[in-house]
């Protein structure tokens, strides 16, 4: 099944296909860059990811040296992730237009979540990230009763 979303403006859309599992990000720039308490993002592997339109018009803000941000340069929407180097997209759960029907299964970054926001869920907590990378998460949720 494939899974699009796009930005608020609609000048940028995506899809990508299969599975993926939904996590919380807590850290810092994430709470700017996201204006908000925490960023929510999908994440797959890269292989069936296409832009659909408006590749163009992205912009890039690289946050570290392996993670390349990218967000629509008319409106300002948070854009997906993605590094096929890694096989692996980050996309922002609320720019999709399909449905998400997961409940997040992890929280990164717990030693930075704001202070004004209250984790009420039974998603596993790290206080940075999984010590066995992304990858772990995959291995948890695929062997979760
Ligand atoms: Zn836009
Ligand atoms: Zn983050």
């Amino acid at each position: 099944m494939y899974n699009k979303g796009s930005c608020q403006c609609g000048a940028i859309a995506f899809e990508f296909e299969g599975p993926y599992f939904l996590t919380f990000c807590h850290c810092k720039i994430c709470q700017k860059i996201h204006g908000s308490a925490f960023a929510p993002f999908l994440h797959a592997e890269s292989k069936t990811f296409q832009w659909l339109q408006g590749e163009d018009l992205l912009s890039y803000f690289n946050s570290s040296s392996y993670l390349r941000r990218t967000f629509c340069s008319k409106c300002g929407s948070n854009m997906p992730i993605v590094s096929h180097e890694l096989n692996h997209i980050a996309v922002p759960a609320s720019v999709m237009d399909t449905f998400v029907e997961q409940q997040p299964v992890a929280h990164f970054y717990t030693s930075s979540k704001a202070s004004w926001f209250c984790i009420n869920d039974d998603a596993m907590q790290y206080e940075t990230v999984p010590p066995g990378g992304i990858g772990e998460v995959y291995e948890r949720v695929k062997n979760a009763p």
